[in-house]
């Protein structure tokens, strides 16, 4: 039911201030009358998304297909089934997510108890992006709404099919008078970063993440932003070849064709192992795209000409370095999976994120200088490993900051709820995904409770030698 407390909104046709203004007026109503908070309300908005879910899978299948020729079953597993799944997650454990937590007490207070309640922040906005475009905006709505809060979610305007059906399903299926989609792209966003909110929650490139920090900095809007980054995969010799190649391939081409923020970015293997790693990727990649991966229906389009016409760019600086792949089909935007090997660090293909289907496989002589490499770059949001070798594992945890870790396979740790998913430093900061997405979007009080019991005068002035002395 849509409770209609700014009926001006519905009047304004275009999106600027004045509109977004309205909008967080509605929803900081619906907010402050309590709407949200209720166990009920919780419940009642997921279980909307559950029927969605149960109702809506085509559509949502057919959206992800326009947008990005994302295959069926890659869209089931990698956006649809995850949000399922966060959604079951969160109606299952809501209950004892929201119980306030007891916590010990120091002798300074005796007698006392102390907990801390989860409450919720207020009116959030949630600000996603093109490569995920399901999950990366469902995701996040479903820890906004657990917690407590009403929420705007700002889809990308790249991936337009999905972001319109967010908008229509989101309406249909949710309580609007707290949970409202806003189609739009750079003057929408900034329309609505704006606004005062109580939390953001951003996807993206750390170039807009830094638009959104010092946006939220004016009103002291506390952020999470989920970034990129070049993500790792240092790959040892003493390995299951096979399975670490087919792992590799599944967590970068068959991944939205490496469009993944947690795709595997570069390899970093050792000069005599090389030749053997291309090989076992050159045989898989077959096995799974066939003799003209351009043309397979199983791998997803890059998603606009300008990404196109940027990867296009990258590949050239390095054309005299490709070992596999390289075919471009600029009509139907399409990259074949390819790999430059040894590439100078000082590439673009080095320099920036890749986001896209070229993998570099840069070689050292021991597996152990790949340490400095990783570490002469911005902290990755992912970083991965494939070995055998429990003393490299042990120093690459040790060692390697990153976001998250995968040890002998790619981007499983996102799939993993019980692992805060977030970057550090250039990657981003905060997390979500399980219980994070709970806390994320919460407010964590302490609360100690005092009786009027065994008051001492010890705290009072005056402070007296006799006092003084005890
Ligand atoms: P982007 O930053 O260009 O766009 C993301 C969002 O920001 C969109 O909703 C867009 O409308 C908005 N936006 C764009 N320009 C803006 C501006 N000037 N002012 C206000 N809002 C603006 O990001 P992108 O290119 O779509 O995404 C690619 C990046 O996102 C990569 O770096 C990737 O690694 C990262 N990413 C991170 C995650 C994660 O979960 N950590 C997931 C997916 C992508």
């Amino acid at each position: 039911a849509t409770l209609s407390v700014v009926p001006e909104l519905e009047e304004k046709q275009v999106f600027d201030g004045e509109k977004a203004s309205l909008l967080v007026k509605e929803l900081r109503k619906s907010f402050d009358l309590g709407r949200t908070k209720s166990y009920e309300w919780r419940v009642s908005q997921l279980e909307g998304i559950a029927k969605m879910l149960e109702e809506k899978e085509k559509e949502i299948t057919e959206a992800l297909y326009k947008d990005l020729s994302k295959p069926a079953l890659e869209a089931f597993i990698s956006e649809f089934s995850q949000v399922k799944g966060s959604c079951s997650e969160a109606l299952q454990e809501l209950k004892q997510w929201m119980k306030p937590e007891k916590v010990n007490t120091s002798i300074t207070t005796y007698p006392s108890s102390a907990e801390i309640v989860s409450e919720p922040l207020g009116v959030v906005l949630v600000i996603s992006t093109w490569n995920f475009p399901f999950l990366l905006s469902m995701d996040p709505v479903i820890g906004a709404i657990s917690a407590g809060n009403a929420v705007v979610l700002k889809p990308s305007e790249i991936a337009p099919a999905t972001s319109s059906l967010l908008a229509n399903l989101l309406k249909d299926y949710l309580d609007n008078s707290a949970i409202r989609v806003v189609e739009g792209a750079v003057p929408e966003t900034t329309a609505l970063l704006e606004q005062k909110w109580d939390k953001i929650l951003y996807t993206g490139s750390a170039r807009v993440g830094r638009i959104v920090m010092a946006a939220a900095a004016k009103n002291l809007t506390p952020v999470v932003l989920e970034l990129g980054g070049k993500c790792p995969a240092v790959v040892d010799s003493d390995i299951n070849l096979q399975v670490a190649a087919r792992r590799i391939i599944g967590g970068k081409w068959a991944c939205n064709s490496g469009q993944a923020c947690i795709s595997v970015d570069y390899i970093i293997t050792t000069k005599e192992f090389a030749p053997k790693l291309i090989n076992a990727l050159q045989e898989e990649l077959e096995l799974c795209f066939g003799k003209d991966p351009i043309e397979s229906k199983d791998m997803s389009r890059i998603v606009s000409p300008a990404q196109f016409a940027r990867l296009a760019k990258l590949l050239d600086e390095v054309s005299d370095k490709i070992v596999l792949g390289g075919q471009k089909n600029e009509k139907n935007l399409k990259i074949a999976p390819t790999i430059v090997l040894d590439v100078p660090q000082e590439a673009m293909v080095m320099q920036e994120e890749i986001f896209g289907p070229i993998m570099p496989i840069i070689t050292v002589d021991n597996i152990k200088d790949s340490f400095s490499i990783i570490k002469s770059k911005p902290k990755p949001l992912a970083a991965y490993l494939f070995t055998n070798n429990e003393q490299l594992k042990k120093d690459y945890v040790e060692n390697i900051s990153s976001g998250g870790m995968l040890i002998n396979d790619t981007v499983l740790h996102v799939a993993t709820s019980g692992l805060p998913f977030g970057g550090v430093e250039e990657s981003g900061m905060g997390a979500y995904h399980g219980k994070f997405s709970f806390d994320t979007f919460s407010h964590k009080k302490s609360v100690l409770y005092r009786s009027f019991e065994a008051d001492t005068s010890l705290r009072y002035p005056p402070y007296t030698p006799q006092k003084e002395k005890l």
